[in-house]
């Protein structure tokens, strides 16, 4: 096995970021330069397994053939109109969206920040024009370890200080509850008539991949209809294939009030987000009071309907069932040969293994065993410390799978 050898041309690339670019990210020290499924190349030809798919957002591989088809041939015809104007994509792809997903109305933004804040504003807006809350009394309730983005409304939500640390004052109207635990739920929502909506991942991703008890969905659901609440579920990175079914949501075949998706709703080809609901939700928006110069466009239109047509026609989400087992299988198995894994979980392809920290390495543990798999072939990131999430693209084959379960385990004997 070839190890990782940093040349020039990839330590110009990453000393031109560090020089030029803001320090806002701290990156694995590989230099990609090509993808093609679910290998990416670095600067020096190198392949890797690419075991993060841009956060779930490359779900149907790199470059996809039929979604880089349709990016091409769009690109060629028209990009932008700004809403100003109708296009030929938009409807086609509103309708597309609706009836996939069963709803009566979509609306379409580009990063899942903007479409989390377009739920909430939805969810404001329906709780003062049809619950009847008191103006500006409106009050959104997230689990904690929630995240949903970047923007000061997402941070105001987080209880993760990194995130909040210096960017004072925050959002008011949120409140907080333990993710996975329906009795405190319940007991806010009693505790207050003024609650709009509750917004939640059905896996918290960022937060390590927690999978809540199975029935907090339903749970979530019969409360949210009970009180009168809106039910939002953030599937910007569990939707679309990724955890074994269509949504996350489906696994317990509950149906939120509002679904908000992004990322993999290109293929990680450009920035696509939607939100869809009813059209008592909906049509709550009037003209001017919501949008986005760039949201709608017939580019990322086109690109949407061929990335949602990969998913259905190749059976992504069958397939990530399919792998995600046989992933936490081969884990489980690696887990009972060494005390380096203390957990493996998730549901199908999104999945990570919590890492016991090694006393030379100390917090740096998982940090240092992604570098061992780097120079070994395969790519993944260290997430909240000591868990490493591992989420290949959904179009893995079964032989790719074990070939990179293969690393994982030669690279975590080895270690
Ligand atoms: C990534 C993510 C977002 C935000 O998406 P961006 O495109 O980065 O703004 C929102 N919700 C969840 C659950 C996510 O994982």
């Amino acid at each position: 096995m070839t190890l990782f050898t940093p040349t020039s041309v990839a330590e110009q690339a990453i000393q031109l970021e560090d020089q030029y670019g803001a320090h806002n990210y701290h990156p694995l020290p590989v230099v990609l330069a090509r993808g093609e499924g679910v290998f990416v190349w670095d600067v020096d030809e190198k392949r890797y397994f690419d075991f993060l798919s841009a956060y779930s957002a490359v779900s149907q591989g790199h470059c996809h053939p039929r979604i880089i088809a349709a990016l091409m041939q769009q690109a060629q015809r028209l990009t932008l109109t700004s809403r100003a104007f109708h296009n030929d994509q938009l409807g086609q792809t509103e309708q597309y969206l609706c009836q996939y997903f069963g709803y009566d109305k979509t609306l379409l933004m580009n990063s899942g920040v903007e479409a989390g804040e377009t739920a909430l504003k939805l969810t404001r807006k329906w709780a003062y024009k049809v619950k009847g809350i008191a103006q500006d009394q409106a009050v959104m309730v997230f689990a904690e370890g929630n995240f949903w983005g970047r923007t000061l409304a997402a941070i105001s939500s987080s209880t993760d200080p990194s995130s909040t640390n210096d960017y004072g004052p925050l959002l008011p109207g949120y409140q907080l509850v333990p993710y996975n635990d329906l009795a405190s739920l319940e007991k806010a929502f009693q505790a207050n008539p003024n609650i709009a909506g509750f917004m939640v991942e059905p896996i918290q991703g960022e937060a390590g991949v927690l999978v809540p008890d199975e029935g907090y969905l339903r749970g979530v659901r019969d409360l949210c209809t009970r009180y009168n609440v809106l039910f939002i579920a953030d599937e910007v990175q569990t939707g679309i294939g990724r955890t074994g079914r269509r949504l996350a949501c489906d696994h317990e075949e509950v149906k939120p009030d509002i679904l908000v998706l992004g990322k993999a709703l290109s293929g990680g080809v450009m920035p696509v987000s939607a939100v869809l609901a009813s059209d008592e939700i909906m049509l709550t928006i009037r003209p001017g009071e919501h949008g986005s110069t760039f949201g709608g466009n017939p580019l990322g239109c086109a690109v949407a309907r061929a990335a949602l047509d990969v998913v259905q026609d190749e059976q992504l989400a069958e397939n990530a069932e399919a792998m995600g087992q046989l992933f936490r299988h081969r884990m489980n198995a690696l887990r009972a040969d060494t005390d380096l894994i203390q957990l493996v979980r998730g549901k199908g392809l999104l999945n990570a293994v919590v890492i016991k920290e090694r006393p030379e390495y100390g917090e740096e543990t998982a940090w240092e065993l992604c570098l061992r798999f780097r120079d070994n072939g395969l790519l993944c990131k260290p997430t909240h410390g000591d868990k490493i999430r591992f989420a290949p693209p959904l179009v893995i084959t079964e032989a790719q799978m074990n070939e990179a379960c293969d690393i994982i385990e030669k690279t975590v004997k080895g270690f």
